[in-house]
């Protein structure tokens, strides 16, 4: 690779993008990585370099060679201005979402968002005087009419954790760009692989890289990406509570990335083989996959997404919860737990009823959440197959 042509990167296609982004081998004596760069303290050759902090590093916090290396890598595959890097995804959420509100504040957040998320919408943002106003997913354009003089953000999560919904983005970007609000997308599902969060409408983009960035459950990250309109802010908001991802973290997302795509790609292609498997069974009442056609989010998933990741759901016909139980306790080759993305598939069973407000949540019986890792499909749906015994007893 010579260094005139190191540069080019954008117009290369995504597989070939995430083995190049992120690394300049010649600034490190050849060696391919990234090195993991520790530190709180950086030197300054003189007290005017100081005054000036005329040069790339200042300190720790503002970030070292390796955090910023997967930062520009980030901006570069969202097709952002600017990205910061958290030590999780709901930190990433969490610091979008401050950074485009303030005391006396409206917003509008999905009603099938991350529960957490909710949580610190209902806990922190409103003991900060910001008034929290959920609404149905499905709204498009319509939330038009329930934005107010003092609304500053619109949070979107498409698909909704669990319930898969899939949301309008770029119409509801619209509305929100004519009102000067700020557009927050939970991108984690999809990562910007298959929905290039800011082409699609949003200002702020988050990802937890825990998930299909890392894809090997062991470490914990977030990103937030932002437009040119909003990464001033953003970044500054970050500095000020100085919550950055460690180096070894961001190394390893780093790694991470080099397969990113290859195991995106295996995983859809086997997420969408057993959800259409599932189908086919008899103990199943409906799948909720976005790349399915029956889902009733497909057309809208058509349009705007270039791929789907391996996590999905299925509602199982009315059944009892021990046998449900003994279903899932039997299956040898997914793990029972929360997050997604790695390589080992999950699988959780789930009820968004309790806490959900703007919309209703009524299955006919109860729902599981799979996470397809890496394993042989056909192992996969044999260990689906001999569980769903339990379901028929
Ligand atoms: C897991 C998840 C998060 C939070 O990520 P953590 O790194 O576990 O904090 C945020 N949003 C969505 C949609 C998620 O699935």
């Amino acid at each position: 690779m010579s260094e005139d042509n190191k540069n080019k990167n954008r117009e290369w296609n995504i597989s070939t993008r995430v083995t190049q982004l992120g690394r300049d081998p010649f600034k490190h004596f050849g060696f391919i990585n990234t090195p993991t760069y520790r530190g709180s303290t950086v030197l300054f050759p003189t007290v005017e370099k100081l005054e000036t902090l005329d040069q790339a590093y200042t300190y720790g916090t503002k970030g070292t060679p390796t955090t910023r290396a997967l930062e520009e890598a980030w901006t570069k595959l969202s097709n952002a201005h600017d990205t910061v890097l958290v030590p999780s995804g709901l930190a990433a959420i969490d610091l979008a979402l401050l950074t485009a509100t303030r005391a006396g504040a409206h917003i509008l957040v999905t009603d099938s968002v991350y529960q957490p998320t909710r949580s610190f919408c209902d806990t922190i943002l409103k003991k900060f005087g910001v008034s929290v106003e959920y609404y149905d997913p499905l709204m498009g354009k319509n939330i038009a009419d329930i934005i107010r003089p003092e609304t500053t953000a619109i949070l979107v999560e498409s698909p909704g954790s669990q319930s898969m919904e899939i949301q309008d983005v770029p119409e509801i970007s619209e509305v929100a760009r004519n009102h000067d609000i700020c557009v927050i997308l939970d991108n984690t599902w999809a990562t910007p692989l298959f929905y290039p969060p800011h082409d699609r409408g949003a200002d702020i983009a988050i990802e937890a890289g825990t998930k299909y960035l890392s894809g090997h459950s062991d470490i914990l990250i977030g990103l937030v990406s932002a437009n040119q309109k909003w990464s001033k802010r953003l970044r500054s908001t970050f500095n000020s509570f100085a919550i950055g991802a460690s180096p070894d973290d961001a190394s390893l997302a780093l790694r991470g990335l080099r397969t990113m795509a290859l195991r995106l790609r295996t995983q859809e292609k086997a997420g969408i083989e057993i959800a259409r498997w599932f189908k086919k069974q008899n103990e199943v009442a409906q799948v909720l996959h976005p790349a399915l056609p029956d889902h009733p989010g497909h057309d809208l998933w058509k349009r705007d997404y270039l791929g789907s990741s391996g996590v999905f759901s299925v509602i199982f016909k009315p059944v009892e919860k021990k046998s449900l139980d003994a279903f899932i306790d039997s299956l040898q080759l997914f793990g029972i737990g929360f997050s997604w993305g790695g390589f080992e598939s999950l699988v959780l069973p789930f009820d968004c009823q309790s806490y959900r407000t703007a919309t209703q949540w009524r299955t006919v019986g109860p729902a599981v959440r799979f996470s397809i890792g890496l394993e042989d499909v056909d192992d996969l749906k044999e260990d689906l197959r001999l569980g769903l015994n339990y379901l028929s007893l």
